[in-house]
């Protein structure tokens, strides 16, 4: 295979699915209804959060979402939080609450989450809805891990019944990610900074997710010929001013059936995946009777 069709860039994926949200928006709200309404709550912590939130803001705006920003002060807090949060879950504008992690050390995210209307929850992280995934039922479904078996399947890449590994098992993104892939039929295995002997299982594995924060984490030597890569690192190498991913791209490419590239691969189908669940929210409000 050429080279390049290696490469799973998302762009062209990325660019439909906002042209398509775009229009469902402008014919919604053809004849005087609301567009749909995104709440974002976050704290400047660092700079990597304020890129993160430029990113979603711009793309909310593209598509013609209402949108309102609240942004926390380091006094804030969690009560302060958790009645905002009531508010946004009683506001008929917003249909979707975005909290964008980490906040401040002394909020106790749980709780916070828990406090977001499941149906609100477009980034997927109440118990309700991370339930509902994993009992083979989903309804708003993490955006990382849903953005990356968008792309899987925008390049027909047939999953089912691959030894599946997530290496890296936050709540963000590896763990819901191991749901994902049982969902499609993986056969999944999920490891994390405990596990003994990680080389046993990369060796084993048809499709790689690689979710752990280190630049050049998984290099061509450890894993399997042809083995899909799917890198979902975020890392900023400050002193050449780039961001790079988990994996050492250029060393595995020749090895790998399909690799994701950083930037340019994971990242967007997040931002995007992120619209199609407020649009879902947006489109499905009417259809929950729980936690009314
Ligand atoms: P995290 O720090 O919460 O979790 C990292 C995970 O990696 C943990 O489960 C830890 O046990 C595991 N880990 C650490 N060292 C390991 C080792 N030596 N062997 C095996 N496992 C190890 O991070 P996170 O929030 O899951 O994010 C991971 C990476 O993905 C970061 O670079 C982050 O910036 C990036 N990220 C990207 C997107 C995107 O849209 N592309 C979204 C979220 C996070």
């Amino acid at each position: 295979m050429n080279i390049k069709n290696k490469i799973m860039y998302s762009k062209n994926l990325t660019n439909t699915i906002i042209k398509n949200i775009k229009k469902t928006v402008q014919n919604e709200t053809r004849y005087g209804k609301r567009p749909p309404g995104l709440a974002v709550i976050w704290m400047k912590n660092n700079t990597s959060t304020e890129v993160y939130i430029k990113n979603k803001k711009y793309a909310c705006k593209k598509v013609g979402f209402y949108l309102e920003e609240w942004i926390l002060k380091n006094s804030t807090s969690e009560k302060d939080i958790i009645n905002l949060i009531k508010k946004l879950n009683k506001n008929d504008k917003i249909d979707g609450i975005l909290i964008q992690l980490p906040l401040q050390n002394q909020i106790n995210t749980r709780r916070i989450i828990e406090h977001i209307h499941p149906k609100k929850d477009i980034d997927g992280f109440h118990p309700y809805n991370i339930g509902c995934l994993c009992q083979k039922n989903p309804k708003l479904r993490p955006c990382t891990p849903k953005g990356i078996i968008s792309l899987l399947k925008e390049y027909k890449i047939e999953i089912k019944g691959l030894n599946a590994l997530v290496i890296g098992a936050s709540n963000i993104v590896g763990r819901p990610m191991s749901l994902e892939l049982l969902l499609a039929g993986c056969t999944t295995t999920i490891t994390h900074r405990f596990t003994i002997n990680l080389n046993k299982y990369i060796k084993n594995a048809d499709l790689i997710i690689v979710a752990v924060g280190k630049p050049n984490f998984l290099d061509q030597q450890k894993f399997k010929k042809n083995a899909i890569i799917i890198d979902v690192g975020i890392n900023k190498i400050s002193s050449k001013d780039k961001i790079v991913g988990d994996v050492n791209f250029d060393s595995v490419l020749p090895k790998v059936s399909y690799i994701t590239p950083v930037p340019g691969g994971v990242g967007p189908m997040t931002v995007v995946t992120l619209l199609q669940n407020t649009l879902d929210a947006y489109q499905n409000k009417h259809y929950y009777h729980s936690f009314q």
